[in-house]
C-alpha cells in the first residue's frame, strides 16, 4: 500500500509536501469537498494528482484548455502515472472503455465533455471508484472572474450524478466574490478551503505612464535591451497591432524577439513558444493568448504595454516571472486612453452582471496604475489578503516603485474638496476636463452655455495647472473618491459614495485632512 510520503518520492521525486498540499490531500481522502486558492506556481496540481495514486481509484480533472491537458498528461505518463485525455475523436472510444474499467489514475477532459458524456459512463466508473472530481481554473465558473466560461456553469449537473465524490476546485484567483461563486456553483458542501498567500516576495512591481508614438517606442526598445541582458522577458500588449509594432521595433534593434497572438496559426505559435522556452528567443511579444501553461522558471521581466483588463489577469500574467524565486521585475506601462477600453473587453457580452464585472475589473486596474502608495499592499488587499505594513519589500527600502521613490505628502484636503465639489456641481455627464476648466476659470463656449461660469466654484482653482488637477484626480480615483466610467466613447467622472461621504463631512471652510502624494506633475 502506497502512503502519501512514498507516492511523493516515487512518482514526483520530492521529499516533502508543501503544508497546504498535505492538508488538502488528507481532506480529499476523507471525501470532503475542497477549494484550493493558491498563487500560480504554488503546486496546486499535486493536490489532485496524489490521491488516485494512494487509493488506486480514478481522479477526474476538468480543465479549460486541451493543449494544457495534453502537456500535463504527457508529463504524468513520463512519471509512470496512468493518465489520459478524453476528447471526442475516434480513438477516444478506446480511452473511454479503458476508463470505464478503471484503467486510469487520472482522466482529463473539458467541461463540455464531462457534461455531455452519457450518465452510464459515470455509473460504470463509480462502481470501480472515483476518488475525486477536480475543476482546474475554477474561477472560469464565476461571472465575477476574469475568464468566465459558460460551459463551466453546467458542471453542477454532475453533482447528483457523482454524489459522494469529493469536488475539488482549484484557482489562482482569490477575490471573495469569485470564491463564493465557485462554492455555490459546484454546490460544495462544507468545503475545506485552503487559501495561500499571494505575496510574491521576489517580484518588484512598477508602473509608468506613456504616450503612444515613436519616441516612446525608442525608449521601450532601450529598456527591453537592458531587460534582455538579465534574462528572458515577456512583453504583453492589449492588441495584435501593438504586438506586431513592438516586435518589429525590437527586431530592427537586433534583439532576438518572438511573437505570439491568437491570430497566428497553431503551428507557428507553438514554434514561437518552443523557441522561447529553449532560450533561442530572449523576448516574447504577445497578447494574453500567450498564457496558461508557460512553465518557464527563469523569466526575469514581464512588461505590460497597456493597462490590463483586470488585476486578476495582471497578477497572473506578471506572476509568470521569477517562478524560481530569484528577484524579478514587473513593469506596467499605461496611457490614459487604456482606461476607456471597457467596451472593447465586453465584446458582445449581453448580461448586465457580466458587463458590470468587466467595468469594475478595469476600474481596479486603473486604480492600481494611478496609485502613489505601496503597489504590493494594494494588490494583496484586492485579493482579500491582509497586508499590515505600509511599505513592502525584502529590501527594507521596499520592492515596488512607490515604496522606493521618496516623495513628499501634503494635506490636499482643500484642493480635493474643490475638485469633488465641482464635479458634483457640474450636473450632467462630463469627463475630467470640464470640472477642471471650470475650477480654472475658463469661459469657453461650452462652459458659458451650461452656465457653469456662474457656479460659486468657478475660478477658485486657477492657481494650479490643468495637469496638476489631473494628477490630483488620478490620486482621488486610485483612493476610491472618484470614479471614471465610460459612456459610449467618453470617459465620465463622478464622485463615489466614499467621495460623497467626504464632501458631507466637509464644508467650504473646513475639510478633514486628506494627505496625498506630491507626484512629479505637481512640482510646486
Ligand atoms: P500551480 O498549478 O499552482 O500553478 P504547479 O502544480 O504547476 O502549480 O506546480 C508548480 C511547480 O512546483 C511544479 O514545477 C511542481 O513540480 C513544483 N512542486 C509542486 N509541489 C512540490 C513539492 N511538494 N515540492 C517541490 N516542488 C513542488
Amino acid at each position: 500500500m502506497e502512503t502519501m510520503e512514498s507516492v511523493l518520492k516515487k512518482y514526483f521525486g520530492f521529499s516533502a509536501y508543501r503544508p497546504y498540499q498535505k492538508d488538502v490531500i488528507e481532506k480529499i481522502m476523507e471525501r470532503r469537498d475542497c477549494l484550493v486558492v493558491m498563487a500560480t506556481g504554488s503546486g496546486k496540481s499535486l493536490c489532485y494528482q496524489v490521491p488516485p495514486l494512494i487509493t488506486g481509484k480514478t481522479g477526474i480533472v476538468v480543465s479549460p484548455l486541451i493543449s494544457l491537458m495534453q502537456d500535463q498528461v504527457m508529463a504524468l505518463k513520463q512519471r509512470g502515472i496512468k493518465a489520459e485525455f478524453l476528447g471526442s475523436t475516434q480513438t477516444d472510444r478506446t480511452v473511454q472503455s479503458r476508463a470505464e474499467s478503471g484503467g486510469y489514475d487520472l482522466l482529463f477532459m473539458t467541461p463540455e465533455k464531462a457534461c455531455s458524456i452519457p450518465v452510464s459512463f459515470w455509473t460504470k466508473l463509480l462502481k470501480i471508484g472515483i476518488c475525486l472530481f477536480a475543476v482546474d481554473e475554477a474561477h472560469c465558473i464565476s461571472e465575477w472572474g476574469h475568464d468566465f466560461r459558460l460551459e463551466y456553469k453546467q458542471l453542477d449537473k454532475l453533482r447528483p450524478v457523482l454524489s459522494g465524490v469529493p469536488f475539488v476546485g482549484l484557482t489562482a484567483t482569490a477575490t471573495e466574490k469569485v470564491r463564493v461563486d465557485i462554492i455555490n456553483s459546484l454546490k460544495m458542501k462544507d468545503p475545506y478551503i485552503a487559501v495561500g498567500s499571494f505575496d510574491r516576495k521576489n517580484l518588484f512591481y512598477g508602473v509608468k505612464s506613456f504616450n503612444r508614438g515613436s519616441a516612446f517606442l525608442d525608449e521601450l526598445v532601450r529598456e527591453v535591451s537592458k531587460c534582455v541582458a538579465a534574462g528572458s522577458t515577456i512583453i504583453y500588449c492589449t492588441t495584435v497591432k501593438d504586438v506586431e509594432q513592438i516586435h518589429e521595433s525590437l527586431q530592427v534593434a537586433g534583439l532576438k524577439a518572438g511573437i505570439y497572438h491568437g491570430q497566428m496559426g497553431k503551428r507557428t505559435r507553438e514554434e514561437s513558444h518552443r523557441l522561447f522556452i529553449r532560450d533561442e528567443l530572449n523576448v516574447m511579444v504577445a497578447t494574453v493568448a500567450f498564457g496558461m501553461g508557460i512553465d518557464k522558471p527563469d523569466i526575469r521581466h514581464v512588461i505590460h504595454y497597456g493597462c490590463p483588463k483586470s488585476l486578476e489577469s495582471y497578477y497572473q500574467e506578471s506572476g509568470r516571472c521569477g517562478r524560481d524565486g530569484i528577484a524579478s521585475v514587473c513593469w506596467l506601462y499605461y496611457s490614459r486612453s487604456d482606461f476607456a477600453k471597457a467596451d472593447f473587453y465586453c465584446g458582445d457580452m449581453q448580461g448586465e452582471n457580466q458587463r458590470k464585472a468587466v467595468v469594475d475589473s478595469l476600474m481596479a486596474a486603473q486604480r492600481y496604475c494611478l496609485l502613489t502608495t505601496c503597489r504590493r499592499k494594494f494588490l494583496l488587499e484586492h485579493f482579500g489578503e491582509n497586508f499590515p505594513a505600509d511599505t513592502c519589500g525584502i529590501i527594507p527600502a521596499g520592492n515596488c516603485d512607490n515604496c522606493l521613490t521618496e516623495r513628499k505628502e501634503r494635506d490636499m484636503s482643500k484642493e480635493a474638496y474643490l475638485l469633488m465639489a465641482c464635479i458634483q456641481s457640474c450636473r450632467g455627464s462630463w469627463g475630467l476636463n470640464m470640472p477642471i476648466d471650470v475650477l480654472r476659470g475658463s469661459r469657453a463656449k461650452k462652459i458659458v452655455e451650461a452656465h457653469f461660469d456662474t457656479l460659486p466654484l468657478h475660478g477658485l482653482g486657477k492657481n494650479y495647472s490643468s495637469n496638476w488637477w489631473k494628477a490630483l484626480a488620478g490620486q482621488l480615483i486610485s483612493r476610491g473618491y472618484l470614479i471614471e466610467t465610460m459612456s459610449d466613447i467618453y470617459r465620465i467622472v463622478s464622485v463615489s459614495a466614499k467621495g460623497a461621504e467626504y464632501l458631507k463631512s466637509a464644508g467650504r471652510d473646513h475639510q478633514p485632512p486628506l494627505f496625498l502624494t506630491l507626484v512629479d506633475e505637481m512640482d510646486e
